[in-house]
């Protein structure tokens, strides 16, 4: 066996400082050669313990060695048979934390860049065009899907799959939840998720946009309308903010209304889009995890001059994923660490003007194991800004559950579920994604949608069953 390359091959990208200044995706993904180069690099374990760090158990092994051969075509269906979403995942899935940790070649180098190999899959067929999909025998029974994030596509194209009939509802104009409307087309272009979309429309699902469950259709209306399943993955789209004086000024927004104002609505194209938004010259994000990068990142190409990370923790403690990290350093953004905002000031007029903030310093580890922010006395200082996103993280959709009380819910809102079919406390009614377990990933949506589809199936024909029975 030839000896292999400790170090994975490279990725190009944009230049940053050209980079910055629109939407184009930062990452340019491998081309032909440096695809089969890092394919090369797996040793095709007999055990592969990548594909036990992928929680939809990808065929990751027999996929990289598909790709190895050249076999593009065999790559792609071999990732489709578990992941419906592979232009998406090989985008934004933290592989560093899962199938690329488990890496064997990892322990004495770089492990194998996985999430890279399955993008490279996944855009040769965008390019190509996908397989005809394959149609089952309809079953003649209707499956509603509410909400069309990651778990409720993959819901959708594996009950459409097995022959139901599915229609998806979405509050939003357009389908795809969090891909569409929080993560940025500089890291996921919206055309990709178009693409999933159109695929699953190809299949046979419905889609019926602005439609708010819980507001212009109660469940009780859907199962009167002839659906038999319900399944709920309704996200985690309620935005936390930090209660202090001042918030309410103009100027200052919840990282999703942010994010959807420029990612949806476009509102970079003002006024020949309809939305605004107002991005001053100085712009504060709170908080350090991958939905603040995104924030500071957008506010950069959507005008602001400068904007800082603000976070009460140090570099240590901030969840980000270290390439969203890095790649907003290289673009200009400004790190604040143990720093934290006690009060905004504003003009006559109700703008934002200043934030006044002290300092921090770290004591006993909490609830999370990481140590304790705790404020320095006498530290206080300002700062001048024009706008605060805050992005503090998000609660689960409050609307379904408050609807439709029967569905059991935890204290903190997530809809409680039977782990292994995914149906909530009202039989019939399956749930899944950040509305259960709180804001997560995009992979872990999908796992979750999946196995309440596989629920469904079940619960539906053992109904069927009851029903020739009695
Ligand atoms: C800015 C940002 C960046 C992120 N980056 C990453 C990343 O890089 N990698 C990663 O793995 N994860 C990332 N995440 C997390 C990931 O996107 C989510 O965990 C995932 O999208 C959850 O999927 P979901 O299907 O449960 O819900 P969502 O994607 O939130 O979709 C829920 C959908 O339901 C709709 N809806 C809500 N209520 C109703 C109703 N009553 N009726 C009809 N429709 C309704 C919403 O409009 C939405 O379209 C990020 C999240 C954010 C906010």
């Amino acid at each position: 066996m030839s000896k292999i390359n400790p170090n994975r091959v490279p990725m190009s990208e944009e230049n940053a400082a050209e980079r910055v200044k629109d939407f184009r995706e930062v990452a340019h993904g491998y081309n032909e050669e440096e695809v089969r180069r890092e394919a090369d690099r797996c040793i095709q374990c007999k055990k592969p313990k990548c594909e036990d760090g992928c929680p939809v158990k990808v065929p990751i092994r027999d996929f990289v060695a598909a790709i190895s051969r050249g076999d593009d075509a065999e790559a792609i269906r071999l990732i489709k048979t578990t992941n419906s979403l592979p232009a998406v995942c090989g985008r934004v899935c933290p592989q560093e934390e899962q199938c690329e940790k488990m890496c064997v070649i990892g322990k004495k180098g770089d492990g194998v860049s996985i999430g890279r190999l399955e993008r490279f899959a996944a855009d040769y067929e965008m390019l190509k065009g996908p397989a005809a999909p394959v149609r089952a025998e309809k079953k003649g029974q209707k499956v509603a899907i509410v909400g069309s994030g990651p778990a409720g596509l993959t819901c959708a194209g594996d009950l459409a799959r097995m022959g139901y009939d599915v229609t998806v509802f979405e509050a939003l104009h357009a389908p795809g939840g969090v891909l569409i409307y929080g993560i940025p087309e500089f890291r996921l272009p919206n055309s990709v998720v178009h693409y999933e979309v159109e695929n699953l429309r190809k299949s046979g699902v419905e889609f019926r946009s602005n439609t708010v469950i819980g507001k212009s259709f109660t469940l009780d209306d859907l199962f009167q309308d002839g659906f038999e399943a319900i399944f709920v993955g309704t996200g985690a789209g309620l935005p936390r903010f930090m209660g202090i004086p001042g918030e309410n000024l103009n100027g200052v927004y919840s990282a999703n209304e942010f994010l959807t104002r420029v990612n949806l609505m476009r509102a970079d194209r003002f006024p020949t889009n309809h939305t605004p938004v107002m991005v001053g010259e100085k712009v504060a994000v709170i908080g350090a995890g991958n939905t603040a990068m995104d924030s500071a990142r957008t506010a950069l190409r959507a005008g602001a001059k400068e904007a800082h990370i603000i976070y009460r923790r140090t570099e240590a403690e901030m969840t980000a994923r270290v390439e969203e990290y890095h790649h907003a350093i290289e673009e200009g953004v400004v790190f604040n660490w143990l720093t934290n905002p006690v009060r905004l000031f504003g003009n006559e007029e109700g703008w934002l003007t200043s934030m006044e903030c002290l300092r921090m310093e770290l004591g006993e580890p909490d609830d999370s194991g990481r140590r304790r922010p705790v404020p320095i006395k006498g530290s206080e200082f300002t700062i001048q800004i024009d706008n605060m996103i805050l992005a503090l993280g998000t609660s689960p959709n409050p609307l379904i559950p408050s609807s439709a009380p029967e569905v059991e819910t935890r204290s903190w809102g997530g809809i409680i579920v039977d782990e292994e079919s995914g149906m909530t406390s009202r039989p019939g009614v399956f749930a899944g994604g950040d509305i259960v377990t709180g804001a997560a990933t995009v992979i872990l949506a999908m796992g979750a949608g999946k196995t309440a589809a596989n629920g469904i199936d079940r619960y539906l024909k053992e109904e069927r069953l009851k029903k020739t029975q009695s």
